[in-house]
Protein backbone atom coordinates (compact mmCIF):
# COMPACT_ATOMS: atom_id res chain seq x y z
CA UNK A 1 0.00 0.00 0.00
CA UNK A 2 1.15 3.56 -0.53
CA UNK A 3 1.90 5.86 1.86
CA UNK A 4 -0.44 8.75 0.25
CA UNK A 5 -2.68 9.73 3.33
CA UNK A 6 -5.85 11.88 2.14
CA UNK A 7 -8.03 14.10 4.40
CA UNK A 8 -11.46 15.12 4.24
CA UNK A 9 -14.88 15.92 6.08
CA UNK A 10 -16.81 13.30 4.23
CA UNK A 11 -15.54 9.96 2.81
CA UNK A 12 -18.25 8.36 0.42
CA UNK A 13 -17.27 4.41 -0.48
CA UNK A 14 -19.38 4.04 -3.47
CA UNK A 15 -20.33 6.13 -6.60
CA UNK A 16 -23.04 4.94 -8.08
CA UNK A 17 -26.24 7.15 -8.09
CA UNK A 18 -26.34 6.89 -4.39
CA UNK A 19 -23.27 7.86 -3.29
CA UNK A 20 -22.83 10.72 -6.27
CA UNK A 21 -25.85 12.11 -5.15
CA UNK A 22 -24.83 12.25 -1.10
CA UNK A 23 -21.40 13.62 -2.33
CA UNK A 24 -24.06 16.62 -4.37
CA UNK A 25 -26.26 17.19 -1.70
CA UNK A 26 -23.17 17.33 0.93
CA UNK A 27 -21.38 19.45 -0.93
CA UNK A 28 -24.13 21.64 -1.28
CA UNK A 29 -23.98 22.32 2.31
CA UNK A 30 -19.90 23.17 2.41
CA UNK A 31 -18.42 20.12 3.53
CA UNK A 32 -15.62 18.63 1.43
CA UNK A 33 -16.53 15.54 0.38
CA UNK A 34 -13.83 12.54 -0.74
CA UNK A 35 -15.77 9.44 -3.07
CA UNK A 36 -13.99 6.44 -4.50
CA UNK A 37 -15.49 3.53 -6.39
CA UNK A 38 -13.10 0.44 -7.94
CA UNK A 39 -15.45 0.93 -11.07
CA UNK A 40 -15.46 4.16 -13.72
CA UNK A 41 -17.93 6.27 -15.49
CA UNK A 42 -20.25 5.92 -17.06
CA UNK A 43 -21.80 3.00 -14.35
CA UNK A 44 -23.90 0.68 -15.51
CA UNK A 45 -25.99 -1.67 -14.17
CA UNK A 46 -28.86 -4.12 -14.77
CA UNK A 47 -32.01 -1.43 -14.45
CA UNK A 48 -35.77 -1.02 -15.78
CA UNK A 49 -34.16 2.55 -16.46
CA UNK A 50 -37.20 4.35 -15.31
CA UNK A 51 -37.53 7.55 -13.09
CA UNK A 52 -40.90 8.08 -11.35
CA UNK A 53 -42.02 11.76 -11.03
CA UNK A 54 -40.92 12.38 -7.67
CA UNK A 55 -37.22 11.00 -8.68
CA UNK A 56 -37.51 13.65 -11.87
CA UNK A 57 -38.09 15.94 -9.26
CA UNK A 58 -35.01 14.89 -7.20
CA UNK A 59 -32.75 15.18 -9.90
CA UNK A 60 -33.72 18.77 -10.44
CA UNK A 61 -33.22 19.38 -6.87
CA UNK A 62 -30.17 18.05 -6.96
CA UNK A 63 -29.06 20.27 -9.79
CA UNK A 64 -28.35 17.40 -12.62
CA UNK A 65 -29.34 19.01 -15.81
CA UNK A 66 -30.64 16.36 -19.14
CA UNK A 67 -30.25 17.49 -22.52
CA UNK A 68 -32.85 16.85 -24.83
CA UNK A 69 -32.57 13.64 -26.29
CA UNK A 70 -31.19 12.07 -23.27
CA UNK A 71 -34.29 11.01 -21.65
CA UNK A 72 -38.18 10.24 -22.79
CA UNK A 73 -40.97 10.85 -20.71
CA UNK A 74 -44.03 8.79 -19.57
CA UNK A 75 -47.26 9.24 -18.16
CA UNK A 76 -48.31 6.72 -16.35
CA UNK A 77 -47.82 2.36 -15.64
CA UNK A 78 -49.44 0.01 -17.40
CA UNK A 79 -50.44 -3.84 -15.86
CA UNK A 80 -51.33 -6.08 -18.24
CA UNK A 81 -52.05 -9.78 -17.21
CA UNK A 82 -52.54 -11.80 -20.42
CA UNK A 83 -56.22 -10.58 -21.26
CA UNK A 84 -56.31 -7.89 -18.65
CA UNK A 85 -54.96 -4.41 -19.04
CA UNK A 86 -55.29 -1.34 -16.43
CA UNK A 87 -53.77 1.87 -16.75
CA UNK A 88 -52.63 4.29 -14.40
CA UNK A 89 -51.87 8.10 -15.47
CA UNK A 90 -49.65 10.10 -12.83
CA UNK A 91 -51.51 12.78 -10.68
CA UNK A 92 -48.88 15.31 -11.92
CA UNK A 93 -45.49 15.65 -13.74
CA UNK A 94 -43.72 12.84 -15.60
CA UNK A 95 -41.62 10.12 -15.41
CA UNK A 96 -38.51 9.62 -17.33
CA UNK A 97 -36.91 6.79 -19.08
CA UNK A 98 -33.59 7.18 -19.23
CA UNK A 99 -30.35 4.67 -19.76
CA UNK A 100 -28.69 3.95 -16.82
CA UNK A 101 -25.32 5.40 -18.25
CA UNK A 102 -26.18 8.59 -19.01
CA UNK A 103 -28.16 8.96 -16.17
CA UNK A 104 -24.73 7.87 -13.95
CA UNK A 105 -22.69 10.29 -16.41
CA UNK A 106 -25.06 13.42 -15.64
CA UNK A 107 -24.83 12.88 -11.96
CA UNK A 108 -20.82 12.23 -11.93
CA UNK A 109 -20.62 15.35 -13.81
CA UNK A 110 -22.47 17.05 -11.59
CA UNK A 111 -20.57 15.59 -8.76
CA UNK A 112 -17.42 17.59 -10.32
CA UNK A 113 -19.27 20.48 -10.94
CA UNK A 114 -20.49 20.75 -7.35
CA UNK A 115 -16.82 20.18 -6.18
CA UNK A 116 -17.01 15.95 -4.88
CA UNK A 117 -13.48 14.60 -5.08
CA UNK A 118 -13.86 11.58 -7.13
CA UNK A 119 -11.43 8.65 -7.06
CA UNK A 120 -12.55 6.20 -10.00
CA UNK A 121 -10.82 2.85 -10.10
CA UNK A 122 -10.21 2.94 -5.95
CA UNK A 123 -12.23 0.09 -4.04
CA UNK A 124 -12.51 0.55 -0.03
CA UNK A 125 -10.61 -2.51 1.45
CA UNK A 126 -10.76 -1.37 5.23
CA UNK A 127 -12.21 1.10 7.43
CA UNK A 128 -11.97 1.90 11.21
CA UNK A 129 -13.96 4.97 12.96
CA UNK A 130 -12.23 8.11 10.86
CA UNK A 131 -10.35 6.40 8.47
CA UNK A 132 -10.71 4.44 5.51
CA UNK A 133 -8.19 2.40 3.41
CA UNK A 134 -8.29 2.38 -0.01
CA UNK A 135 -6.56 0.03 -2.98
CA UNK A 136 -3.37 2.47 -2.63
CA UNK A 137 -3.57 5.17 -0.37
CA UNK A 138 -5.73 5.81 3.22
CA UNK A 139 -7.93 8.45 3.72
CA UNK A 140 -8.80 10.29 7.37
CA UNK A 141 -11.97 11.53 7.37
CA UNK A 142 -14.84 12.71 9.84
CA UNK A 143 -17.97 10.95 8.47
CA UNK A 144 -18.18 7.73 6.64
CA UNK A 145 -20.87 6.90 3.75
CA UNK A 146 -21.40 3.53 2.88
CA UNK A 147 -23.01 3.66 -0.54
CA UNK A 148 -21.31 0.59 -2.05
CA UNK A 149 -24.90 -0.92 -3.35
CA UNK A 150 -27.09 -4.12 -2.38
CA UNK A 151 -24.03 -6.52 -0.85
CA UNK A 152 -22.45 -3.36 0.92
CA UNK A 153 -19.45 -4.39 2.65
CA UNK A 154 -18.87 -1.25 4.44
CA UNK A 155 -21.99 -2.43 6.00
CA UNK A 156 -21.03 -5.36 7.17
CA UNK A 157 -17.52 -4.05 8.12
CA UNK A 158 -19.73 -1.67 10.58
CA UNK A 159 -21.89 -4.14 11.83
CA UNK A 160 -24.98 -3.19 10.40
CA UNK A 161 -26.62 -6.01 8.19
CA UNK A 162 -28.78 -7.30 10.65
CA UNK A 163 -32.63 -7.00 9.45
CA UNK A 164 -35.70 -9.01 8.44
CA UNK A 165 -34.64 -11.77 5.90
CA UNK A 166 -34.86 -10.55 2.77
CA UNK A 167 -36.77 -11.55 -0.46
CA UNK A 168 -34.24 -11.89 -3.33
CA UNK A 169 -35.14 -12.01 -6.93
CA UNK A 170 -33.17 -11.61 -10.22
CA UNK A 171 -33.67 -9.06 -12.88
CA UNK A 172 -32.56 -9.60 -16.07
CA UNK A 173 -32.07 -6.28 -19.08
CA UNK A 174 -31.48 -6.03 -22.12
CA UNK A 175 -32.27 -3.22 -25.32
CA UNK A 176 -33.81 -3.44 -28.45
CA UNK A 177 -34.06 -0.65 -31.34
CA UNK A 178 -37.88 -0.83 -31.19
CA UNK A 179 -39.85 2.70 -31.30
CA UNK A 180 -41.94 2.97 -28.20
CA UNK A 181 -45.68 1.80 -28.97
CA UNK A 182 -46.82 3.66 -26.07
CA UNK A 183 -46.20 6.74 -23.14
CA UNK A 184 -46.38 4.33 -20.45
CA UNK A 185 -44.34 1.85 -18.81
CA UNK A 186 -45.51 -1.51 -19.40
CA UNK A 187 -45.31 -4.21 -16.37
CA UNK A 188 -46.33 -7.66 -17.93
CA UNK A 189 -47.07 -10.41 -15.67
CA UNK A 190 -46.50 -13.71 -16.49
CA UNK A 191 -47.22 -16.54 -14.20
CA UNK A 192 -43.80 -16.76 -13.11
CA UNK A 193 -41.71 -13.44 -13.99
CA UNK A 194 -42.61 -10.90 -15.03
CA UNK A 195 -41.17 -7.96 -18.00
CA UNK A 196 -41.14 -4.05 -17.52
CA UNK A 197 -41.09 -2.37 -20.68
CA UNK A 198 -39.58 1.60 -20.12
CA UNK A 199 -39.36 3.97 -23.30
CA UNK A 200 -35.89 5.00 -23.25
CA UNK A 201 -34.86 6.68 -26.60
CA UNK A 202 -37.32 7.63 -29.60
CA UNK A 203 -35.87 4.47 -30.76
CA UNK A 204 -35.52 2.14 -28.12
CA UNK A 205 -36.67 0.23 -25.57
CA UNK A 206 -35.15 -1.44 -22.71
CA UNK A 207 -36.83 -4.56 -20.97
CA UNK A 208 -36.33 -5.81 -17.77
CA UNK A 209 -37.29 -9.68 -16.73
CA UNK A 210 -37.57 -10.23 -12.31
CA UNK A 211 -38.34 -13.71 -11.53
CA UNK A 212 -37.40 -15.98 -8.06
CA UNK A 213 -34.81 -17.93 -10.66
CA UNK A 214 -32.11 -16.88 -12.03
CA UNK A 215 -32.65 -19.24 -15.00
CA UNK A 216 -35.36 -17.13 -16.27
CA UNK A 217 -33.54 -14.71 -18.13
CA UNK A 218 -35.29 -12.11 -20.75
CA UNK A 219 -35.26 -14.68 -23.61
CA UNK A 220 -37.02 -16.91 -21.46
CA UNK A 221 -39.51 -14.94 -19.95
CA UNK A 222 -40.85 -13.48 -23.43
CA UNK A 223 -42.22 -16.96 -23.91
CA UNK A 224 -44.91 -15.89 -21.53
CA UNK A 225 -45.26 -12.40 -22.81
CA UNK A 226 -46.51 -12.96 -26.45
CA UNK A 227 -47.34 -9.45 -27.03
CA UNK A 228 -43.76 -7.64 -26.09
CA UNK A 229 -43.17 -10.51 -28.64
CA UNK A 230 -45.26 -9.06 -31.47
CA UNK A 231 -44.22 -5.62 -30.71
CA UNK A 232 -40.54 -6.55 -31.03
CA UNK A 233 -40.94 -7.42 -34.29
CA UNK A 234 -38.37 -9.73 -34.91
CA UNK A 235 -35.44 -7.53 -33.97
CA UNK A 236 -32.67 -8.77 -31.86
CA UNK A 237 -31.31 -6.95 -28.66
CA UNK A 238 -28.86 -4.28 -29.16
CA UNK A 239 -27.15 -4.55 -25.13
CA UNK A 240 -25.74 -7.75 -23.93
CA UNK A 241 -28.09 -9.66 -20.72
CA UNK A 242 -26.83 -7.79 -17.96
CA UNK A 243 -28.25 -9.17 -14.89
CA UNK A 244 -28.57 -7.94 -11.14
CA UNK A 245 -30.74 -9.02 -7.46
CA UNK A 246 -33.08 -6.90 -6.65
CA UNK A 247 -33.96 -7.61 -3.08
CA UNK A 248 -36.65 -6.26 -0.45
CA UNK A 249 -34.25 -5.76 2.47
CA UNK A 250 -34.97 -3.85 5.92
CA UNK A 251 -32.28 -3.09 7.79
CA UNK A 252 -32.63 -2.39 11.38
CA UNK A 253 -30.54 0.62 12.11
CA UNK A 254 -28.88 2.92 8.76
CA UNK A 255 -25.87 4.41 11.07
CA UNK A 256 -23.68 3.89 13.93
CA UNK A 257 -21.43 6.21 15.17
CA UNK A 258 -20.55 8.50 12.35
CA UNK A 259 -20.98 5.50 9.71
CA UNK A 260 -24.06 6.15 7.81
CA UNK A 261 -25.32 4.14 5.30
CA UNK A 262 -27.51 5.13 2.10
CA UNK A 263 -29.19 3.88 -1.39
CA UNK A 264 -29.19 -0.28 -1.93
CA UNK A 265 -26.32 -0.20 1.26
CA UNK A 266 -29.26 0.71 3.24
CA UNK A 267 -31.70 -1.36 2.46
CA UNK A 268 -33.53 -1.98 -0.48
CA UNK A 269 -37.30 -2.10 -2.01
CA UNK A 270 -37.74 -4.85 -4.85
CA UNK A 271 -37.31 -3.14 -8.60
CA UNK A 272 -40.99 -3.67 -9.30
CA UNK A 273 -41.61 -0.67 -7.34
CA UNK A 274 -39.45 1.42 -10.06
CA UNK A 275 -38.52 3.52 -6.83
CA UNK A 276 -34.67 2.33 -6.05
CA UNK A 277 -33.47 5.69 -7.41
CA UNK A 278 -35.87 7.95 -5.80
CA UNK A 279 -35.35 6.52 -2.51
CA UNK A 280 -31.41 6.74 -3.13
CA UNK A 281 -31.86 10.41 -3.96
CA UNK A 282 -34.45 11.36 -1.17
CA UNK A 283 -31.65 9.79 1.25
CA UNK A 284 -28.83 11.71 0.09
CA UNK A 285 -30.44 14.90 0.68
CA UNK A 286 -32.03 13.61 4.46
CA UNK A 287 -28.41 12.03 5.12
CA UNK A 288 -26.41 15.65 3.81
CA UNK A 289 -29.30 17.63 6.27
CA UNK A 290 -28.33 15.45 9.45
CA UNK A 291 -24.74 15.39 8.61
CA UNK A 292 -24.94 19.90 8.35
CA UNK A 293 -26.60 19.01 11.87
CA UNK A 294 -24.23 16.87 13.26
CA UNK A 295 -27.35 14.98 14.38
CA UNK A 296 -27.36 11.48 12.71
CA UNK A 297 -30.80 9.81 14.22
CA UNK A 298 -32.24 12.62 12.43
CA UNK A 299 -31.45 10.57 9.45
CA UNK A 300 -32.52 6.85 11.23
CA UNK A 301 -36.04 8.94 11.47
CA UNK A 302 -36.28 10.40 7.86
CA UNK A 303 -35.02 7.61 6.94
CA UNK A 304 -37.88 5.09 8.08
CA UNK A 305 -40.21 7.65 6.43
CA UNK A 306 -39.01 7.84 3.20
CA UNK A 307 -38.94 3.89 2.74
CA UNK A 308 -42.05 3.07 4.59
CA UNK A 309 -44.36 3.44 1.54
CA UNK A 310 -42.34 1.84 -1.29
CA UNK A 311 -41.51 -1.24 1.29
CA UNK A 312 -45.40 -1.66 1.94
CA UNK A 313 -45.56 -1.33 -2.01
CA UNK A 314 -42.89 -3.78 -2.59
CA UNK A 315 -45.20 -6.52 -0.37
CA UNK A 316 -48.12 -6.27 -2.56
CA UNK A 317 -46.23 -6.44 -6.00
CA UNK A 318 -44.50 -9.34 -4.67
CA UNK A 319 -47.96 -10.69 -3.22
CA UNK A 320 -49.45 -9.64 -7.08
CA UNK A 321 -46.90 -11.97 -8.70
CA UNK A 322 -46.96 -14.90 -6.66
CA UNK A 323 -50.65 -14.89 -6.08
CA UNK A 324 -52.47 -15.45 -9.53
CA UNK A 325 -55.57 -15.42 -8.69
CA UNK A 326 -55.08 -12.04 -6.11
CA UNK A 327 -52.91 -10.57 -9.21
CA UNK A 328 -56.09 -11.15 -12.07
CA UNK A 329 -59.04 -9.27 -9.21
CA UNK A 330 -56.60 -6.60 -8.71
CA UNK A 331 -56.05 -6.04 -12.30
CA UNK A 332 -59.21 -6.35 -13.29
CA UNK A 333 -60.39 -4.46 -10.39
CA UNK A 334 -57.97 -1.60 -11.05
CA UNK A 335 -58.90 -1.71 -14.77
CA UNK A 336 -62.29 -0.61 -13.67
CA UNK A 337 -61.43 1.97 -11.61
CA UNK A 338 -58.61 4.00 -13.04
CA UNK A 339 -58.90 6.85 -10.56
CA UNK A 340 -57.99 4.44 -7.45
CA UNK A 341 -55.56 3.42 -10.08
CA UNK A 342 -53.92 7.41 -10.00
CA UNK A 343 -54.03 8.08 -6.43
CA UNK A 344 -52.60 4.58 -5.64
CA UNK A 345 -49.41 5.98 -8.15
CA UNK A 346 -49.65 9.34 -6.54
CA UNK A 347 -49.37 7.88 -2.99
CA UNK A 348 -46.50 5.90 -4.18
CA UNK A 349 -44.97 8.40 -5.91
CA UNK A 350 -45.29 10.68 -2.64
CA UNK A 351 -47.90 13.28 -4.39
CA UNK A 352 -50.47 12.27 -2.08
CA UNK A 353 -49.96 11.05 1.69
CA UNK A 354 -51.80 7.94 2.41
CA UNK A 355 -53.86 9.93 4.38
CA UNK A 356 -55.46 12.69 2.76
CA UNK A 357 -56.51 9.72 0.06
CA UNK A 358 -58.16 7.97 2.50
CA UNK A 359 -55.89 4.92 1.76
CA UNK A 360 -55.75 3.46 5.43
CA UNK A 361 -58.26 0.81 4.82
CA UNK A 362 -56.80 -0.49 0.95
CA UNK A 363 -53.49 -0.93 2.75
CA UNK A 364 -54.92 -2.40 5.65
CA UNK A 365 -56.76 -4.83 3.27
CA UNK A 366 -53.28 -5.36 1.62
CA UNK A 367 -51.30 -6.61 4.85
CA UNK A 368 -54.14 -8.49 5.25
CA UNK A 369 -53.65 -10.48 1.60
CA UNK A 370 -50.31 -10.65 1.73
CA UNK A 371 -50.67 -12.43 5.45
CA UNK A 372 -53.23 -15.16 4.36
CA UNK A 373 -51.87 -18.43 2.70
CA UNK A 374 -51.98 -18.89 -1.04
C1 LIG B 1 -33.31 -5.46 -12.24
C2 LIG B 1 -33.41 -4.12 -11.58
C3 LIG B 1 -34.24 -3.13 -12.11
C4 LIG B 1 -34.34 -1.88 -11.49
N1 LIG B 1 -35.13 -0.93 -12.04
C5 LIG B 1 -35.24 0.30 -11.46
C6 LIG B 1 -36.00 1.32 -12.05
O1 LIG B 1 -36.57 1.17 -13.14
N2 LIG B 1 -36.09 2.52 -11.40
C7 LIG B 1 -35.47 2.74 -10.21
O2 LIG B 1 -35.60 3.83 -9.65
N3 LIG B 1 -34.69 1.79 -9.64
C8 LIG B 1 -34.56 0.57 -10.23
N4 LIG B 1 -33.75 -0.38 -9.68
C9 LIG B 1 -33.05 -0.08 -8.42
C10 LIG B 1 -31.78 0.75 -8.65
O3 LIG B 1 -31.02 0.21 -9.69
C11 LIG B 1 -30.96 0.78 -7.36
O4 LIG B 1 -31.79 1.15 -6.29
C12 LIG B 1 -29.79 1.76 -7.49
O5 LIG B 1 -28.84 1.24 -8.38
C13 LIG B 1 -29.13 1.98 -6.12
O6 LIG B 1 -27.99 2.79 -6.31
P1 LIG B 1 -26.75 2.63 -5.33
O7 LIG B 1 -25.81 3.71 -5.70
O8 LIG B 1 -27.22 2.49 -3.93
O9 LIG B 1 -26.12 1.20 -5.69
P2 LIG B 1 -25.33 0.73 -6.99
O10 LIG B 1 -25.93 1.32 -8.20
O11 LIG B 1 -25.26 -0.75 -6.89
O12 LIG B 1 -23.86 1.36 -6.81
C14 LIG B 1 -22.97 0.88 -5.84
C15 LIG B 1 -21.56 1.31 -6.21
O13 LIG B 1 -20.68 0.93 -5.16
C16 LIG B 1 -19.47 0.51 -5.75
N5 LIG B 1 -18.74 -0.36 -4.79
C17 LIG B 1 -18.98 -1.65 -4.49
N6 LIG B 1 -18.06 -2.09 -3.61
C18 LIG B 1 -17.24 -1.04 -3.33
C19 LIG B 1 -16.11 -0.86 -2.49
N7 LIG B 1 -15.59 -1.85 -1.74
N8 LIG B 1 -15.50 0.36 -2.46
C20 LIG B 1 -15.98 1.40 -3.19
N9 LIG B 1 -17.06 1.27 -4.02
C21 LIG B 1 -17.67 0.07 -4.08
C22 LIG B 1 -19.90 -0.21 -7.03
O14 LIG B 1 -18.84 -0.27 -7.98
C23 LIG B 1 -21.06 0.66 -7.50
O15 LIG B 1 -20.66 1.64 -8.42
C24 LIG B 1 -33.61 -1.63 -10.30
C25 LIG B 1 -32.78 -2.62 -9.76
C26 LIG B 1 -32.66 -3.84 -10.40
C27 LIG B 1 -31.73 -4.88 -9.82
Amino acid sequence: MGSDILSTDVFIAGGGPAGLAAGIAIRRRGLRVLLADPARPPIDKACGEGLMPNTVASLRLLGVKLCTGDAIPFRGIRFINGAETADGAFAEGYGLGIRRTVLHNALAERAVEAGVQCLWGERVTRIAPGEVWLDSRRVRCRWIIAADGQNSQVRKWAGLDRGRPQQIRYGFRQHFCVSPWTDFVEVHWGSNCQIVVTPVRPDEVCLVATSGSPRIRLKEALVQCPEIVRRLKGESPITRDLGAITALRVLRTVHWDQIALVGDASGSVDSLTGEGLGLAFRQAEALAEAIACNHLARYQAAHRRINRFPEIMSRLLLALGNRPKLRRHTILALAKEPHSFARLLAVHTGTFSPSTVGFGNLLRLGRRLIAEPS
